[in-house]
């Protein structure tokens, strides 16, 4: 599989899992409706309609697409990492039972890991 080109700034959050400055990301306060893909494979990983304000300066997504997102648990053995389930490129931190939302999953995503294809 071909992979898309990476920034140094898109590698350093998506191979070496790093995080990006709280809202800093291009993508953070995008309300348009439409699909976030993985930035290295363009697999579809979120739905717009699962983006809600979480006021942490991140993407935050209560829902993700069935199989496309996968969860490593960390080694600090306190936070969940999610993965793309395609290649494997780190995206963020899973977060439940915070009640922000009726299904109280926070997926906390770096908008460097994603792109989003306005519908
Ligand atoms: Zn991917």
């Amino acid at each position: 599989m071909a992979y898309n080109d990476l920034t140094p700034e898109e590698a350093y959050v998506i191979l070496e899992k790093g995080t990006e400055a709280p809202f800093s990301g291009a993508l953070n306060s995008n309300k348009e409706t439409g699909v976030y893909t993985c930035k290295q494979c363009n697999t579809a990983l979120f739905d717009s309609e699962s983006k809600f304000d979480s006021g942490t300066g991140w993407p935050s997504f209560d829902d993700d697409i069935a199989g496309a997102v996968k969860r490593i648990s960390d080694s600090d053995g306190h936070r969940v990492e999610i993965v793309c389930a395609t290649c494997g490129g780190h995206l963020g931190h899973v977060f439940e039972g915070e009640r922000i939302t009726p299904k109280s999953t926070r997926h906390c995503v770096n908008s460097l890991s994603l792109n989003f294809i306005k519908e």
